[in-house]
Protein backbone atom coordinates (compact mmCIF):
# COMPACT_ATOMS: atom_id res chain seq x y z
CA UNK A 1 0.00 0.00 0.00
CA UNK A 2 1.68 3.27 -1.18
CA UNK A 3 1.05 6.41 1.22
CA UNK A 4 -1.10 7.99 -1.07
CA UNK A 5 -3.77 5.08 -0.94
CA UNK A 6 -3.97 4.68 2.53
CA UNK A 7 -4.86 8.08 2.69
CA UNK A 8 -6.01 9.38 -0.16
CA UNK A 9 -6.29 12.21 -2.55
CA UNK A 10 -5.92 15.56 -0.58
CA UNK A 11 -8.81 17.05 1.32
CA UNK A 12 -10.43 19.77 -0.72
CA UNK A 13 -13.51 21.17 1.43
CA UNK A 14 -15.93 22.08 -1.43
CA UNK A 15 -15.89 18.39 -2.70
CA UNK A 16 -16.22 17.34 -6.04
CA UNK A 17 -19.12 18.38 -8.42
CA UNK A 18 -21.24 15.55 -10.54
CA UNK A 19 -20.47 15.24 -13.70
CA UNK A 20 -23.59 15.50 -15.67
CA UNK A 21 -24.00 11.33 -16.40
CA UNK A 22 -23.34 10.74 -12.80
CA UNK A 23 -26.29 12.26 -11.25
CA UNK A 24 -28.16 9.72 -12.98
CA UNK A 25 -26.25 6.55 -11.21
CA UNK A 26 -26.89 8.12 -7.74
CA UNK A 27 -30.63 7.29 -6.05
CA UNK A 28 -31.93 10.60 -4.87
CA UNK A 29 -35.29 12.58 -4.99
CA UNK A 30 -35.96 16.23 -5.63
CA UNK A 31 -38.40 17.36 -2.69
CA UNK A 32 -38.76 20.39 -1.29
CA UNK A 33 -38.91 20.09 2.96
CA UNK A 34 -42.07 21.56 4.74
CA UNK A 35 -40.04 22.47 7.38
CA UNK A 36 -41.66 25.47 9.79
CA UNK A 37 -40.38 26.52 13.22
CA UNK A 38 -40.11 29.46 15.09
CA UNK A 39 -37.42 30.73 17.52
CA UNK A 40 -37.77 32.71 20.18
CA UNK A 41 -34.72 35.15 21.22
CA UNK A 42 -35.51 35.02 24.44
CA UNK A 43 -36.30 38.36 26.86
CA UNK A 44 -32.72 39.98 27.06
CA UNK A 45 -31.98 38.90 22.64
CA UNK A 46 -35.15 40.33 22.21
CA UNK A 47 -34.89 44.13 23.60
CA UNK A 48 -31.55 44.05 22.42
CA UNK A 49 -32.49 43.49 18.68
CA UNK A 50 -35.95 45.34 19.37
CA UNK A 51 -33.20 48.76 20.16
CA UNK A 52 -31.39 48.13 17.13
CA UNK A 53 -34.32 48.45 14.91
CA UNK A 54 -33.82 52.35 16.87
CA UNK A 55 -29.79 52.53 15.94
CA UNK A 56 -29.72 51.80 19.88
CA UNK A 57 -27.39 49.12 21.50
CA UNK A 58 -28.65 48.23 24.68
CA UNK A 59 -26.91 46.05 27.50
CA UNK A 60 -28.00 44.84 31.38
CA UNK A 61 -26.17 45.83 34.26
CA UNK A 62 -24.76 42.91 37.30
CA UNK A 63 -24.53 44.86 39.82
CA UNK A 64 -22.78 42.07 41.22
CA UNK A 65 -19.91 42.07 39.00
CA UNK A 66 -20.39 45.69 38.43
CA UNK A 67 -20.17 44.85 34.70
CA UNK A 68 -22.63 45.66 31.52
CA UNK A 69 -23.32 42.49 29.69
CA UNK A 70 -23.63 42.75 25.78
CA UNK A 71 -25.70 41.19 24.39
CA UNK A 72 -27.81 41.23 27.13
CA UNK A 73 -28.41 38.56 29.32
CA UNK A 74 -30.83 38.10 32.11
CA UNK A 75 -28.33 36.58 34.34
CA UNK A 76 -24.82 37.30 34.98
CA UNK A 77 -22.51 34.03 33.79
CA UNK A 78 -19.82 34.54 36.55
CA UNK A 79 -21.77 35.17 39.07
CA UNK A 80 -24.85 33.59 38.54
CA UNK A 81 -26.70 36.33 39.46
CA UNK A 82 -29.79 38.04 38.06
CA UNK A 83 -29.05 40.95 35.94
CA UNK A 84 -30.98 44.43 37.59
CA UNK A 85 -31.08 47.10 34.80
CA UNK A 86 -31.00 48.06 31.22
CA UNK A 87 -28.34 49.98 30.24
CA UNK A 88 -28.29 52.21 26.79
CA UNK A 89 -24.62 52.36 25.47
CA UNK A 90 -22.61 55.14 23.28
CA UNK A 91 -22.36 51.82 20.53
CA UNK A 92 -18.66 52.90 19.73
CA UNK A 93 -16.84 50.31 20.32
CA UNK A 94 -13.19 49.06 20.15
CA UNK A 95 -11.45 46.73 17.96
CA UNK A 96 -10.79 43.56 19.80
CA UNK A 97 -9.83 40.56 17.32
CA UNK A 98 -9.90 40.98 13.60
CA UNK A 99 -9.68 38.69 10.23
CA UNK A 100 -8.29 39.73 6.46
CA UNK A 101 -10.21 37.30 4.69
CA UNK A 102 -9.66 36.84 0.64
CA UNK A 103 -12.46 33.97 1.29
CA UNK A 104 -15.84 34.75 1.25
CA UNK A 105 -18.87 32.95 3.30
CA UNK A 106 -18.90 29.88 0.00
CA UNK A 107 -15.69 29.13 0.02
CA UNK A 108 -14.52 30.91 -2.70
CA UNK A 109 -11.37 32.92 -3.13
CA UNK A 110 -11.63 36.92 -3.39
CA UNK A 111 -9.34 39.73 -4.48
CA UNK A 112 -10.97 42.06 -2.25
CA UNK A 113 -10.58 40.61 1.10
CA UNK A 114 -14.01 40.74 3.63
CA UNK A 115 -12.79 42.45 7.35
CA UNK A 116 -13.99 41.10 9.96
CA UNK A 117 -13.50 40.47 13.61
CA UNK A 118 -15.21 40.99 17.20
CA UNK A 119 -15.72 44.83 18.48
CA UNK A 120 -15.89 45.61 22.46
CA UNK A 121 -18.60 48.70 22.67
CA UNK A 122 -17.63 51.37 25.12
CA UNK A 123 -19.12 50.87 28.72
CA UNK A 124 -19.02 47.10 28.56
CA UNK A 125 -15.88 45.08 29.00
CA UNK A 126 -13.75 43.57 26.24
CA UNK A 127 -14.85 39.91 26.77
CA UNK A 128 -18.33 40.86 26.08
CA UNK A 129 -17.31 41.57 22.60
CA UNK A 130 -20.05 40.79 19.23
CA UNK A 131 -18.54 39.75 15.82
CA UNK A 132 -19.51 42.02 12.82
CA UNK A 133 -17.59 43.36 9.42
CA UNK A 134 -14.95 46.18 9.16
CA UNK A 135 -15.42 49.25 6.09
CA UNK A 136 -14.22 52.31 5.75
CA UNK A 137 -10.61 51.36 5.99
CA UNK A 138 -7.76 49.62 4.29
CA UNK A 139 -6.89 46.21 5.31
CA UNK A 140 -3.65 47.36 6.88
CA UNK A 141 -5.51 50.03 8.50
CA UNK A 142 -6.91 47.62 11.10
CA UNK A 143 -5.85 47.02 14.26
CA UNK A 144 -6.44 45.61 17.79
CA UNK A 145 -7.87 48.62 20.30
CA UNK A 146 -8.96 50.89 17.28
CA UNK A 147 -11.80 52.78 17.83
CA UNK A 148 -14.72 52.63 15.66
CA UNK A 149 -18.18 52.88 15.50
CA UNK A 150 -21.20 51.66 14.16
CA UNK A 151 -22.59 52.56 10.45
CA UNK A 152 -26.38 51.71 10.65
CA UNK A 153 -29.07 50.88 7.56
CA UNK A 154 -31.41 53.64 7.31
CA UNK A 155 -34.05 53.41 9.81
CA UNK A 156 -36.82 52.26 7.56
CA UNK A 157 -34.36 49.17 5.57
CA UNK A 158 -33.88 47.85 9.51
CA UNK A 159 -35.60 44.67 11.07
CA UNK A 160 -33.77 43.83 14.17
CA UNK A 161 -31.00 42.17 13.15
CA UNK A 162 -26.82 42.45 14.12
CA UNK A 163 -26.87 43.32 10.36
CA UNK A 164 -28.88 46.52 10.80
CA UNK A 165 -25.61 47.60 11.58
CA UNK A 166 -24.11 47.54 8.17
CA UNK A 167 -20.12 47.47 9.44
CA UNK A 168 -17.74 49.04 12.02
CA UNK A 169 -15.80 51.80 10.46
CA UNK A 170 -12.68 54.20 12.11
CA UNK A 171 -14.17 56.34 14.90
CA UNK A 172 -14.51 59.87 13.42
CA UNK A 173 -14.05 62.23 16.41
ZN1 LIG B 1 -22.04 39.00 37.76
Amino acid sequence: MTKKDKFGPPFNPRGKPLEANEMEKIPHIRAKAPAKYAWAAGTAMSRFLEELKNGKIIGRLCAQCDRVLVPPRMFCERCFKPTTEWVYLPGTAVVETFSISYIDQNANRIKEPILVGTVAFDGAPPDCGIMHYFGEMKPEELKIGMPVEPVWKPQNERVGSILDIKYFRPRKK
